[in-house]
């Protein structure tokens, strides 16, 4: 499928002879632009510099060049060859199509639609690439040139990456961790962006609109989704796909599937650095404190103050608990904790008990609710003790290896345990909490890299250099 077709005229009134092209057009939904002439000739020099565009002189052969004159975007060579059936059926007389712009330079028109064409002009003169962060093999990822990606089904957007992340499961991958994961692919999989091209079966959202991309794509109609449960989504794209078995983010550009789901427009206000952890990070911690049935003056303990853990600290906070309490061995991640007035104690099993500590604080009893986002080799076991009895434990960490359900031990303490991936399908409410000020996540972003330099980050980020919790990629 190509993507919007959208054809620029220049001088159409004033020519008999493209007049009457105007009833073909209408008949095959083609959108339809007047131009200025300062208009047409700024994009056509701009298109003539780029590599690969296909310019063409000679398309219907004949007559010398004339002022009559077209651009065409998103046409498939399909529905050119239609188009041309149709003039010759309809014997429209013979005209130059000056240029032809196919369906991988679309974006570029579309922009230019939209008076844009300066911004994008550096990238227009390097050609149809961009750089992007590559799993080559296991253990290998290289900063590489790759296509620029296009629209491919009409449910399709193609978004201009302002901001990504670099997250622990690109590492998994990295590390051949991630089965699932296709090399050759491009990673990153939780990003901002601005959207470039739309297919012309999305609704709701305009090329311009900035946007959060969720971790998961999802077809939204499957018995899964229909039920809010969009992990599961059915369709071959569903879950995680991005930058896992198709190409995800961390380039300058990337094609979403099921935008319409995919995509979130990001109120004004909100910054690109607020709003970066919308798809990926803040889903996953708004999902564990909503699926983790938290009542007011609860007693909170989240395992894990890392990323995820300071996430679902963040929104457990939503639900007016009395106390949030963080559990980790990493003193300066409990430092960050702390200086963010993000939990209301924190424990430091090296040093104290947290069982201890939590029945001083409980009467005895234990915690209300526990959220497992360590993964850590004992930290299953010290999430259900640390519960107290009918209390709800939540795990949404990931282990390397098989824990153990100790059910005699834990007979007549009538616990609730959850478990799973995020269904990342709440970023609208997530952002606009953002932009009520009750969400903040920028004090998780310790670094900042331009793509450029994205095997740096890399470095630093898989050997936990300089304190690092968040990474950011600046294309
Ligand atoms: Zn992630
Ligand atoms: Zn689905």
């Amino acid at each position: 499928m190509a993507g919007t077709e959208t054809i620029l005229l220049y001088n159409f009134e004033n020519s008999p002879k493209l007049r009457g092209l105007k009833i073909i057009f209408l008949k095959m939904g083609i959108r339809v632009r007047m131009v200025t002439p300062d208009m047409y000739l700024q994009t056509i020099g701009a298109l003539a510099h780029i590599k690969g565009f296909e310019m063409t002189d000679q398309v219907y052969e004949g007559e010398a060049f004339s002022d009559e004159m077209m651009v065409m975007s998103g046409f498939s060579n399909a529905r050119l060859d239609e188009l041309l059936r149709q003039m010759r059926k309809n014997k429209i007389p013979r005209i130059h199509l000056k240029a032809i712009v196919t369906s991988h330079n679309a974006s570029w028109t579309s922009l230019m639609l939209h008076g844009e064409l300066n911004k994008e002009h550096e990238m227009m003169t390097r050609g149809p690439v961009m750089d992007a962060v590559v799993y080559k093999k296991e253990g290998e990822f290289a900063l590489e040139q790759r296509k620029i990606p296009t629209i491919i089904h009409p449910l399709d957007a193609i978004v201009k990456v302002t901001l990504a992340s670099i997250c622990t499961s690109d590492l998994h991958i990295k590390h051949g961790a991630v089965p699932k994961a296709v090399p050759g692919i491009v990673v990153g999989h939780e990003m901002v962006g601005q959207i470039v091209q739309l297919g012309s079966g999305v609704k709701g959202l305009s090329v311009g609109d900035r946007v959060a991309v969720n971790v998961e794509t999802f077809c939204g109609e499957c018995y899964f989704c229909q039920k809010g449960f969009v992990n599961n989504c059915t369709d071959a794209n569903g879950g995680w796909a991005l930058g896992c078995r198709i190409d995800g983010g961390q380039a300058e550009y990337v094609r979403v599937p099921f935008a319409q789901n995919g995509l979130t427009k990001i109120p004004d206000p909100v910054t690109d650095e607020q709003a970066i952890f919308t798809g990926d990070l803040l889903s996953t911690g708004y999902w564990s404190a909503k699926i983790s049935e938290i009542h007011k003056n609860d007693v909170v303990v989240v395992i894990g103050a890392g990323p995820t853990g300071i996430c679902s600290m963040l929104c457990a906070g939503l639900y007016e608990p009395s106390q949030i309490i963080a559990i980790d061995r990493d003193e300066s991640r409990l430092a960050l904790v702390r200086d963010n007035q993000i939990a209301h104690v924190t424990i430091n099993p090296s040093v104290s008990d947290p069982e201890q500590i939590l029945r001083e604080i409980t009467d005895g009893r234990g915690a209300d609710v526990v959220i497992e986002a360590a993964g850590g080799s004992d930290t299953f076991q010290m999430a259900w003790k640390i519960a107290r009895p009918n209390a709800v434990v939540t795990v949404v960490a990931l282990y390397e290896e098989d824990q153990v359900l100790p059910l005699p031990q834990m007979y007549g303490k009538n616990l609730t345990f959850k478990t799973g991936g995020v269904d990342a399908c709440d970023c609208a409410r997530i952002l606009e909490l953002i932009k009520e000020g009750k969400l903040d996540t920028t004090c998780l972003i310790t670094h900042r890299f331009p793509l450029k330099d994205a095997m740096k980050a890399y470095e630093l980020f898989e050997n936990k250099e300089d304190h690092v919790m968040k990474v950011v990629l600046k294309p």
